[in-house]
């Protein structure tokens, strides 16, 4: 069994995704760019705090709802 060492995985911290961690993850330690944002948005304002459904109270339109 042969094992490459010269690229090493990585999981991306928000949806644990691997990926390889060299020049071309542009996004790391994020898989991707919505990754990095979604994370970053959350600790620069907090926004994890809010329920979705105050954030987006018109498209939350559950028929379960009376
Ligand atoms: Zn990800």
């Amino acid at each position: 069994m042969t094992e490459q060492k010269s690229t090493p995985m990585i999981e991306c911290p928000h949806c644990g995704a691997e990926m390889f961690w060299d020049d071309s993850s542009v996004f790391r330690p994020f898989c991707s760019e919505r990754c990095k944002m979604i994370d970053f948005g959350q600790w620069a304002n907090e926004e994890h705090s809010i329920p979705e459904e105050l954030l987006y109270p018109e498209s939350h339109n559950d028929p379960a709802i009376d």
